[in-house]
């Protein structure tokens, strides 16, 4: 009877991650996901096993506007003068030190109007210390950033440090390319 070990408040949509947090984080979570005025829902990243790509070919055009439109009127740390000297946030020096690991992508089917990228972060040099993971969804067409969690959060905040990183790791390739 394992079946019966299963909290009755179990969804099988969600990750084991999004499973084990409170019921007014894995509430937020849920939400943060709708789209369409709340008629459909973004597929949990933490669940999507399969199909994701390692090519940054298909990210759509993220550029620093669409990084600081939502850092700014994303309830954070951020601020209008923190991302002014952008280049001293933790998130960037992340990505200039390498804590940023491989950003991969998965384009949900061809009808989703949103794609979402992921990646870990390690927080320190101490290789022992878990990884956050943060992911984002992105507006195919635009590049805006619709939603993103870490796991650092506990699900109750919706911007850090680590969300920011991925953000300007992406924002850099894209300009690259
Ligand atoms: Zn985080």
């Amino acid at each position: 009877m394992a079946l019966s070990m299963k909290k009755s408040t179990d969804n099988d949509i969600l990750s084991t991650y999004a499973n084990s947090l409170s019921e007014e984080a894995k509430r937020r979570y849920t939400v943060k996901l709708l789209y369409n005025r709340g008629t459909c829902s973004l597929p949990d990243p933490y669940h999507l096993t399969e199909n994701w790509s390692r090519s940054p070919d298909t990210w759509p055009d993220l550029t620093f506007g669409d990084i600081y439109l939502y850092l700014i009127d994303t309830p954070s740390l951020f601020t209008k003068e923190s991302m002014k000297a952008y280049k001293s946030l933790d998130a960037y020096k992340y990505v200039l030190s390498g804590h940023v690991q491989e950003v991969i992508s998965h384009q949900i089917d061809e009808n989703c109007p949103y794609m979402t990228l992921k990646t870990k972060v390690t927080p320190s040099q101490r290789a022992r210390d878990k990884p956050h993971e943060p992911w984002v969804y992105l507006e195919k067409a635009s590049g805006s950033v619709y939603c993103a969690h870490c796991t650092c959060m506990a699900g109750l905040g919706e911007v850090c440090s680590h969300v920011a990183a991925l953000l300007f790791k992406v924002e850099m390739a894209v300009k690259m390319a």
